[in-house]
């Protein structure tokens, strides 16, 4: 997915390759104080478009985040009966604080289920808690986050409490809080300031309330697309004295801090999660394997048994796609630019085409090539009738779905993210999510694939937060494969994995650590 965030930049981050056997139970050693330039002209965080424009939401997750895939829908709406802004409610928890605003906190009950019922499918959070009793490797960290508020993201900000840090919480989206989490953690002390519906400058009077606070400096910023970095870079720049390090987890965050270092403005080290292997290889491959289905049965409630589909991009989410389909018994084409993909789809069994000449027959056309223009409106004369059509790439160019705003075409709302677009013949397409991204936007993502990313969030915190003075540079760096791995071995346990370990022998034979890294940075998994 990082295709915004550009693949030289990414060839040029420095992965420490030769940190530390990673051990977060580790005596923790307190990184020297940075050294730190300020970014006088900020340019590259106030190109941002405005919140308005760039969070519409379709169901529960931001469209132009689409890039952080991290939340899965609200819950909920029964919070939002409540009349009013939070902003001008007075309340307190159980324990007599009132430093937080969410929608009610009278939900926090009803919230803590759901954060309990996330925790199932976390467990790799949660062993990271047991593991670290007693040692608290965020012990002193003030970390200031920004990202969707759901049972997901509640269960990784308990376990960084839980780790020894304080945190001050707000949304990274306008819609993605589910009220009764956000409630949840405000009951269990957390300062939380967030509710589902926010206005824009709710948004940022929320972001400002977790950093401007008296007596209370962040030493750490866990970030989902920006916002909040941009928040402070513009508004509290010293506070980048103390900051540590920061974790961005989504494309967009992580282009704008390659950014900020190749114009030599970043201040301090920075972590991008979003490239790690294992958040990768979920979120792209397994995570649309999962989900393609849910979001084409919930809009269409179609049959895929003996359907003819095809599927544009033979890349991660594309063989994950193709995957699902074909374990229905749809009947699935590829089309691909690259030679090496189009092999591949050939040696797994998939008919390469080229669109143009399958599309007459197609029942369901798939985006996943990260493209644009890849169907056009020619194709979309040609589909028969009843054609669904969808993308599940990053953004809302691979169908052009403008060139389907003209007067002789209707355009039908059937239900909520179901266009049927009417021909003057009678002729229906269906179109999914208006060609935005099927899954986040008509279905929802896996906890278990929310856990990798949340672990591997929390990992770069501990690593940022720890790392001895000079391992980490004013640059961004990719997690350490060490840790990466480690990700992964936290979350073998639920399937009852056991790993194989290498003999001494094995090991000199191979050349490697018996404790990893087992590959080498280029090795493609
Ligand atoms: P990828 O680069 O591995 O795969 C894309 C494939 O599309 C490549 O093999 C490329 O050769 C092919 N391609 C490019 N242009 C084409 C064209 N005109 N016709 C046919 N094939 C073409 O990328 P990926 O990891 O599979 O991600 C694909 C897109 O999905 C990206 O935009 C990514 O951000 C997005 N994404 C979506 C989700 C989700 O949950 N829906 C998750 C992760 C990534």
């Amino acid at each position: 997915m990082p295709d915004a965030a550009g693949g030289d930049e990414m060839k040029q981050a420095k992965e420490i390759e030769d940190a530390e056997k990673f051990n977060f139970m580790a005596t923790v050693t307190k990184a020297p104080k940075k050294q730190i330039q300020f970014a006088d002209d900020m340019q590259e965080f106030t190109k941002f478009p405005t919140k308005s424009g760039r969070r519409s939401l379709s169901r529960s997750i931001s469209q132009s985040s689409t890039d952080s895939y991290s939340s899965a829908a609200s819950y909920t709406d029964s919070s939002d009966d409540e009349e009013g802004t939070p902003r001008e409610k007075h309340q307190t928890n159980s324990k007599g604080s009132s430093n937080f605003c969410v929608k009610n906190i009278k939900q926090a009950e009803f919230g803590r289920r759901e954060i309990e019922i996330a925790e199932q499918d976390m467990s790799a959070l949660i062993s990271l808690r047991k593991r670290a009793q007693g040692e608290k490797p965020l012990a002193g960290a003030k970390i200031v986050g920004c990202t969707h508020i759901t049972a997901q993201t509640a269960v990784l900000i308990e376990t960084l409490c839980a780790l020894g840090a304080q945190c001050r919480w707000s949304a990274c989206n306008i819609y993605s809080t589910q009220n009764e989490v956000a409630a949840a953690l405000a009951e269990a002390g957390v300062a939380v300031f967030s509710w589902k519906g926010e206005s824009e400058d709710d948004f940022w009077w929320c972001i400002d309330r977790c950093v401007n606070m008296d007596g209370w400096q962040p030493n750490m910023i866990l970030d989902d697309g920006g916002d909040l970095t941009h928040w402070v870079y513009k508004k509290y720049p010293n506070v980048f004295k103390k900051i540590r390090g920061i974790v961005e987890e989504s494309v967009t965050g992580v282009h704008r801090l390659y950014q900020l270092s190749k114009a030599g403005k970043l201040c301090v080290p920075a972590m991008n999660v979003n490239d790690s292997v294992t958040k990768q290889k979920f979120d792209n491959l397994y995570c649309c394997r999962e989900s393609i289905l849910d979001g084409l049965k919930r809009t269409t409630d179609v049959m895929f048994g003996g359907k003819q589909v095809v599927v544009c991009g033979y890349g991660e989410v594309g063989k994950g796609c193709c995957a699902a389909l074909k374990a229905l018994g749809a009947i699935v084409y590829i089309t691909e630019i690259d030679p090496i993909c189009a092999l591949q789809a050939c040696m797994d069994g998939f008919r390469v085409v080229k669109l143009n000449e399958v599309i007459r027959q197609m029942d369901v056309v798939i985006t996943c090539t990260g493209n644009k223009n890849v169907v056009t409106r020619e194709h979309l004369d040609r589909m028969k009738n009843s054609c669904i059509v969808c993308n599940m790439g990053h953004s809302n160019t691979e169908i052009d779905v403008t060139s389907l705003r003209t007067p002789e075409l209707t355009w039908e709302r059937v239900r909520s993210q179901v266009d049927h677009i009417i021909w003057p013949d009678g002729k229906r397409v269906v179109l999914l999510a208006e060609g935005r991204l099927l899954n986040l936007s008509c279905s929802t993502v896996p906890t278990f694939v929310l856990s990798i990313t949340a672990t591997t969030q929390a990992l770069a915190l501990i690593e940022l937060y720890n790392a001895p003075e000079g391992r980490y540079k004013q640059d961004v760096y990719l997690l350490p494969k060490k840790m990466d791995e480690y990700v992964a071995s936290l979350h073998l346990p639920s399937f009852d994995a056991h790993l194989t370990e290498l003999t001494d022998d094995q090991a000199k034979y191979m050349g490697l650590n018996k404790n990893g890294p087992f590959k080498p940075n280029y090795y493609r998994y």
